[in-house]
């Protein structure tokens, strides 16, 4: 079902409360390191102002403070860094609820305020509905732009919903349309890459998505338990021994239902996991001791084969440990071929899109999603709470 946007009501003089993803790494002086995410939410930000709202309220968490005030958590570098984004000011406040923040933001001669980290307080990640109806009184509207923590309810992101209209902004729309329709309609060919470090973090995402596409390309440390499972000799490569029999029930469910899953045919291999390091190929079963730590020439080769012709490709989970520049070969291959191809490119998980920026071809995908663990339930077909209470689209 699709989701009213800031698009579709009329913005104009209303107060709109934005919950927005302002959860950047800073350091030890609290400079923020990465601003992606705050320059990710001026679109929505600037598309409100634009369309005569009287303010914009901001909100949003930052770190783990657990329901307690930890200075080092406070919001200010981000008001900061947003005023100089926008080129107006905004005004940051010490807290995120209450008589005092109202009067404040009454008082306010800036157009833009930023509440304090919601996470301060414990009834946030509680979704508690006395906390959630504060939160709702400061705003006439409600746009939940925040895709990174749509998949919790949380009072900043379902319980507010309950007291104000509420519709997606720009980002939370383009995730929707990209990991919720698209791939309920894929264009086919439909292929699906998945990799990364373990079975067991993706036997949902297999399962949800094993149905829908027409092939599966298995990389990664995850493919050394299905590679075990078809009687392949694997060394000592990432085993979950506990997931064997699932990996082989899906291997079975996939030849049962005609879906073709493609697993490495080669691999570097090393004796131990360490930078300057440099693996030998190896093809077929791995040598006792060594350890796989990315796919072979071959199995690029093969895995490209496959790509070729697809319409929509569905990406999660690098295809060896990328972090280390001597095993990222296999990943960055998929990569550029990806971006070379007229298909639509779908990219989720935190370290998939981190492997991406890595090399320099985020603008080249239709979509990297900005939510780690959101993306993955997304691809898993779960319901996101966060989603889920917006207003649909007639
Ligand atoms: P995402 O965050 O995109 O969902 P994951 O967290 O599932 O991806 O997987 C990322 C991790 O998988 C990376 O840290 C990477 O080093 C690891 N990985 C990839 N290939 C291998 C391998 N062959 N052996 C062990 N770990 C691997
Ligand atoms: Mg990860």
């Amino acid at each position: 079902m699709s989701k009213l946007t800031v698009r579709d009501i009329d913005l104009k003089d209303k107060q709109v409360l934005v919950r927005a993803d302002f959860n950047v790494p800073q350091d030890e002086q609290l400079n923020i390191t990465d601003d992606a995410r705050i320059r990710a939410s001026l679109p929505t930000i600037r598309y409100i102002l634009d369309s005569g709202a009287r303010r914009v309220i901001l909100m949003s968490h930052l770190g783990r403070p657990k329901g307690k005030i930890m200075e080092e958590y406070r919001l200010n570098s981000v008001a900061r860094r947003l005023e100089q984004l926008l080129g107006q000011p905004v005004k940051k406040l010490k807290d995120c609820v209450g008589q005092k923040v109202k009067q404040e933001i009454d008082n306010a001669k800036e157009k833009i305020i930023l509440l304090e980290n919601l996470r301060f307080h414990p009834e946030e990640e509680k979704n508690d509905p006395k906390f959630a109806s504060m939160i709702a009184s400061l705003g006439e509207v409600f746009v939940n732009d925040a895709f990174g923590t749509a998949h919790r309810a949380h009072a900043s992101t379902e319980g507010v919903t309950h007291f104000l209209q509420s519709v997606a902004g720009f980002l939370l729309d383009k995730e929707i349309r990209y990991l919720g329709e698209a791939l309920k309609d894929p264009q086919r060919p439909f292929v699906v890459i998945l990799g990364g470090g373990k079975v067991s973090d993706k036997i949902n995402v297999i399962k949800n998505l094993l149905p829908q596409c027409d092939c599966l390309l298995i990389g990664g440390g995850m493919a050394y338990t299905f590679l075990l499972a078809r009687g392949v000799k694997i060394g000592n490569s990432k085993l979950e021994k506990e997931k064997l029999d699932l990996a082989k029930e899906i291997l079975n469910m996939a030849l049962k239902t005609g879906k073709e899953i493609i697993l490495p045919v080669d691999h570097v291999v090393v004796d131990k996991i360490e930078a300057g390091i440099a693996g030998i190929v190896v093809e077929g079963d791995i040598p006792d001791g060594k350890i796989a730590v990315d796919i072979g020439p071959r199995t690029i080769e093969l895995f490209e084969g496959k790509l070729k012709g697809a319409k929509t490709v569905v990406w999660n989970g690098p295809l060896g440990i990328f972090e280390i520049d001597a095993f990222d070969n296999g990943t960055r291959r998929i990569a550029q071929f990806l971006s070379g191809l007229t298909a639509v490119t779908i990219i989720g998980g935190g370290d998939t899109a981190a492997a991406v920026a890595k090399f320099g071809l985020g603008d080249k995908m239709t979509h990297i999603s900005t939510g780690g663990g959101a993306s993955l339930e997304f691809l898993e077909g779960k319901v996101l709470p966060g989603i889920a209470a917006l207003a649909d689209k007639q």
